[in-house]
């Protein structure tokens, strides 16, 4: 399915995912659109590094500016090069390790287009989902999974379960042990092939519109936020591990002028940012090896606390335009995605699932006391 090329970058990536912590950020651009080329919008980007990660933009005049990331693409890079990069990404679920994969941008800039794509050209959802069935369908002579999916909307600071049919129910999140929640009531679907996931996104992706009269606004001032929980055994060793990876295309990134906005979208837009940049303080706070991470600051934070950093993997997707238009945009984007390239993480950690092995140390101590009471 690979090619050489693809498969050599995997086991790059692989091997740097080992070595270079937990953060891994890539940059997508888009092409003009036709409107952009007919309003005689021109290109910001300068490619020519973008396969070492360079990223050149030419700001005003001769003033130019670089950016470094994991990976650049370019818009001739399709669905099928980025999601070579999201990959690996799916062994570690399985492994038992928490994931992370989001798309921050302004509206318009492909973070729907790069998550969810099209049905003729699919996203990393879809891409992951599929290489998710077929690692775990390949691994059961060595391992047991249970997979199931959940499919939220965060909007003012909202959380609504698209799967129920009361989506319009609000849901709390509940603090569970150390660094872990759980929301009660939450639909967790139980799924076992890409048909039947794809059906429940399906699923989610309709309820999204019911009850809002501009699909577009509410999509771009929603988070669409989609957990997948695995829980495996190894029949080898017995270990089981509890493992979520969240999908995430955030809501947009853009500054709204204060000046023309007012009421519910005023609401909206501080709610809004109140959420990403929340996000912006976790991964500050992170950066700076804080001892307090401020995760419950915004529902987002809070729903992603046991997936963004710490002990997880996180892989970022920066969505920009090359249009002159949006320079400023463009630039407070990468400044963003500049500063959580910067975050350094410890290794991973795997999410054992001691309640199975707390079950299976109860019945041996059972079983040892019955033989000792025969003798
Ligand atoms: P966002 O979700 O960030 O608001 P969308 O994913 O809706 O942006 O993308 C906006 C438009 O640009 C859509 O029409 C989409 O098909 C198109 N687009 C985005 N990225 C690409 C790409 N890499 N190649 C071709 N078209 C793209
Ligand atoms: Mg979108």
């Amino acid at each position: 399915k690979y090619n050489d090329e693809q498969m050599k970058r995997r086991k790059l990536h692989n091997e740097l995912q080992e070595t270079k912590g937990n953060i891994r950020v890539f940059c997508r651009c888009r092409p003009l659109s036709k409107s952009e080329v007919v309003a005689g919008c021109a290109s910001v980007m300068d490619f020519d590094a973008a396969k070492d990660g360079d990223l050149g933009i030419a700001a005003s005049g001769s003033n130019k500016k670089s950016f470094k990331f994991d990976r650049v693409y370019t818009p001739k890079d399709d669905q099928v090069d980025v999601f070579a990069d999201a990959a690996p990404m799916v062994g570690s679920v399985l492994d038992g390790y928490n994931v992370c994969i989001f798309a921050y941008g302004q509206t318009g800039t492909g973070k729907t287009f790069t998550m969810e794509g099209t049905e003729e050209n699919r996203g990393v959802n879809y891409r992951t989902l599929e290489e998710l069935f077929k690692t775990a369908n390949e691994r059961t002579e060595t391992n047991t999974y249970s997979i199931s999916v959940s499919v939220l909307e965060v909007y003012n600071e909202q959380i609504r379960d698209l799967l129920a049919i009361e989506t319009s129910k609000k849901l709390e999140i509940k603090q569970a042990s150390e660094g872990s929640h759980h929301i009660p009531g939450i639909i967790e679907a139980k799924v076992e092939n890409i048909q039947q996931v794809w059906n429940v996104l399906q699923a989610g992706s309709s309820a999204r519109a019911v009850g809002s009269n501009n699909v577009n606004e509410h999509s771009s001032r929603s988070h669409c936020m989609i957990c997948i929980m695995v829980r495996s055994k190894n029949l080898i060793t017995g270990e089981c591990t509890k493992s979520k990876l969240w999908l995430v295309d955030l809501a947009g990134s853009e500054r709204l002028a204060k000046t023309d906005v007012q009421g519910d979208r005023l609401k909206e837009a501080q709610n809004i940012n109140r959420s990403l940049s929340a996000l912006g303080d976790v991964i500050s706070a992170l950066a700076n090896k804080s001892s307090h991470i401020p995760y419950r600051n915004s529902k987002l934070t809070h729903l992603l606390q046991d997936s963004l950093g710490g002990d997880s993997k996180t892989l970022m997707f920066v969505q920009i335009s090359p249009s002159d238009k949006d320079l400023s945009e463009t630039l407070s984007s990468l400044n963003f995605a500049t500063r959580v390239r910067g975050v350094e993480l410890g290794p991973a950690r795997k999410q054992v699932d001691t309640s199975e092995l707390q079950k299976m140390k109860t019945m041996l101590e059972k079983a040892r006391l019955e033989c000792k009471s025969k003798d």
